[in-house]
């Protein structure tokens, strides 16, 4: 079903998006500034790239959601990363017309679905798959909450993230996904005359690593870096993602020295003095972010001051495009402490939804919460607008002007998104609003 949903989107989003929008580089926050977001922009990604981008003598890359990258090398060619399923046999083609010889290895930088996507396609009897150590464990969570993921990732992104493991998915997918080579801290080779070096380098995921080749001075970092605050917490659902591994992986990265940077979404940053400058802004963001939320928790701030305190100073100000530093900064908070809060009523298995209806009653019924909704959508908060109405809906949830009303401040809401994630979560929320005004029409 996803996979049907996903090409007739890739097609419609093709026709009804220019490329200029997002143009080559996925989360370009200029660009989304002067457009309207949606997130079927993720798939635009390299949509009208007619030939493998060469990034030196040996490097080639494929764009999209994300990158593929080839290595050719006199022993066969390595893959690093393979994009989305949907994404995949346009990148094959696309690196095959530069060189179709045979794949030496499939190098996963971690085990997300627009990473793993296209490693049954390439994979030949030969191929090795090399991954670190942790992205057996990873492709097992993954699967054991399918469910709950694919629901998530469809809300979030229009298609599916997850990468299959299991016999049942092999069948349908055709593929193995479990690696054949891991390693835990670093794992080095040479093919030919090009050296690999694998790095374990933990952030987005416990199982990222970067591939660093010393020759070129080239890394390809996966997920540690692209041109937006990262998701620290993705709202799809995630195990915590520490702040600290950013930090540490992101400063193992720059002791490098890299000249070439190849990120796997985004483009290529080329010299080490760009390199330089965006990774050490880009850490020093995380660690802001991470300290003033440590800071708070100290002095016993709660979790919704600080998501609406904390703010990047200018000069670290790396755009919120993808990641949003509110999410971040909550994801950092219950990171540490786990879901209590230390408000007594919270202890017990009674939802604060729960006594809505009962406010809702006492307030003179929904339509007087809809029309102070109202009021504060003309005054510009938008969110408690929403809060009323989610009152209103626990009382009432047939009830047309509740309805209308959420969808009304659904759409203002989305309409001021310049975030990508946010614009999924709320499209799904208009979706959803529509479904049910139908049902009761
Ligand atoms: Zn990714």
């Amino acid at each position: 079903m996803i996979n049907i949903k996903n090409g007739t989107r890739l097609l419609l989003v093709t026709a009804l998006w220019g490329a200029n929008l997002v143009g080559a580089d996925g989360y370009n926050p200029e660009a989304i500034k002067s457009g309207r977001v949606d997130p079927s922009m993720h798939l635009q990604q390299g949509s009208n790239q007619l030939e493998a981008q060469k990034i030196n003598s040996v490097i080639y890359k494929a764009t999209g959601f994300g990158n593929t990258f080839m290595v050719v090398t006199s022993e066969g060619n390595v893959i690093i990363d393979t994009s989305l399923p949907s994404m995949a046999p346009k990148h094959k083609s696309l690196l095959n017309a530069v060189d179709d010889g045979p794949v030496h290895s499939i190098i996963i930088t971690h085990g997300h679905g627009d990473h793993t996507g296209g490693v049954g396609l390439w994979r030949e009897p030969q191929t090795k798959v090399i991954a670190q150590t942790n992205m057996v464990e990873f492709l097992h969570y993954q699967q054991r909450l399918k469910g709950l993921f694919m629901q998530r990732n469809s809300a979030q992104f229009g298609f599916d993230l997850t990468s299959p493991t299991d016999a049942s998915a092999n069948e349908s997918s055709g593929v193995n996904m479990l690696p054949t080579t891991l390693f835990d801290q670093q794992l080095d080779f040479t093919l030919g005359k090009e050296k690999f070096q694998l790095l374990h380098t933990p952030a987005e995921t416990y199982d990222a690593l970067t591939v660093w080749m010393p020759e070129y001075k080239a890394a390809f970092v996966g997920d540690l870096y692209y041109r937006s605050f990262p998701n620290i917490y993705t709202l799809r659902g995630t195990k915590p993602r520490w702040a600290l591994d950013y930090i540490a992986s992101i400063d193992r990265v720059l002791a490098l020295k890299p000249e070439i940077l190849l990120p796997s979404h985004g483009e290529p940053i080329l010299g080490n003095k760009n390199i330089s400058a965006a990774m050490t802004r880009y850490r020093n963001a995380i660690q802001y972010v991470h300290d003033e939320t440590v800071r708070g928790m100290n002095a016993g701030k709660d979790v919704y001051s600080l998501m609406r305190d904390i703010k990047l100073p200018e000069m670290l100000n790396v755009g919120e495009a993808y990641g949003w530093v509110s999410w971040s900064v909550r994801g950092i908070y219950e990171g540490y402490t786990g879901w209590f809060d230390g408000a007594p009523a919270n202890m017990y298995a009674q939802s604060p939804q729960s006594i809505y209806p009962d406010l809702v009653g006492l307030s003179g019924g929904s339509g007087k919460i809809v029309n102070l909704a109202q009021q504060h959508l003309e005054q510009g908060d938008a969110v408690k607008a929403l809060l009323l109405v989610e009152a209103a809906m626990a009382a009432e949830p047939n009830n047309h002007a509740v309805l209308t009303m959420r969808l009304q401040i659904l759409s203002v809401l989305r309409n001021a998104s310049a975030n990508l994630n946010e614009t999924g979560w709320l499209t799904h929320g208009i979706n959803q609003t529509q479904q049910n005004l139908e049902q009761i029409d």
